[in-house]
C-alpha cells in the first residue's frame, strides 16, 4: 500500500464559472487558473501522485502548456489514474475537504463524489468529500479564494 497527500489553493475572481470536483457550481466568482482551476481535483491528483511517487500536479501538467488551458481537470485525472493503473496500483479510498466560506457546497458533495469515483475507476464507496467554511478566517473566509486537500490510499493490484 501506498499513501499520499495533496493541496491546492486558487483565487477566487468575477468572470469566472466555479468548477469544483468536475461540477459547475452556481456562484458569483470563480476559480482563476491555466485549466478550468478545479482546486478541490488538483489536490486529489497531487495526492494520487504523491502516493505514487510521481512528483506533482505542476511536473506533469505545467501552466505553461498552452494546450492545457482551459482544460477540464476531470481530464488531468484520468490521466492520473492511468499512470497509476499502469504502475499497478488502484485507489484502496480517497478522503478530501473543501475549505470554502461560500457557497454551501454540500448540495453538490453527491455529484462530486460520483465523477471522482468514475474518473478513478473506482466505486463511490472508496470516496468521500467533505466541505467546510473556516468561520471566516484566512483567505478562504474573506472570500479571496478555495483551498482543498486530499489524502489517497493506493493498493497494489494482484
Ligand atoms: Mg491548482
Amino acid at each position: 500500500m501506498r499513501i499520499g497527500c495533496g493541496y491546492d489553493a486558487h483565487c477566487l475572481v468575477a468572470g469566472r464559472p466555479l468548477i469544483l470536483g468536475g461540477v459547475q457550481i452556481e456562484h458569483e466568482t470563480g476559480l482563476l487558473g491555466h485549466s478550468d482551476a478545479d482546486v478541490l481535483l488538483h489536490a486529489i491528483c497531487d495526492a494520487l501522485l504523491g502516493a505514487l511517487g510521481e512528483g506533482d500536479i505542476g511536473r506533469h501538467f505545467p501552466d505553461s502548456d498552452p494546450a492545457l488551458k482551459g482544460i477540464s481537470s476531470l481530464l488531468l485525472l484520468e490521466r492520473v489514474v492511468a499512470l497509476m493503473t499502469g504502475k499497478g496500483y488502484r485507489l484502496g479510498n480517497l478522503d478530501a475537504v473543501i475549505i470554502a466560506q461560500r457557497p454551501r457546497l454540500s448540495p453538490h458533495i453527491p455529484a462530486m463524489r460520483d465523477r471522482i469515483a468514475a474518473a478513478c475507476g473506482a466505486i463511490p464507496e472508496r470516496i468521500n468529500i467533505k466541505a467546510t467554511t473556516t468561520e471566516k478566517l484566512g483567505f478562504e473566509g474573506r472570500e479571496e479564494g478555495i483551498a482543498a486537500q486530499a489524502v489517497a490510499l493506493l493498493c497494489a493490484v494482484g
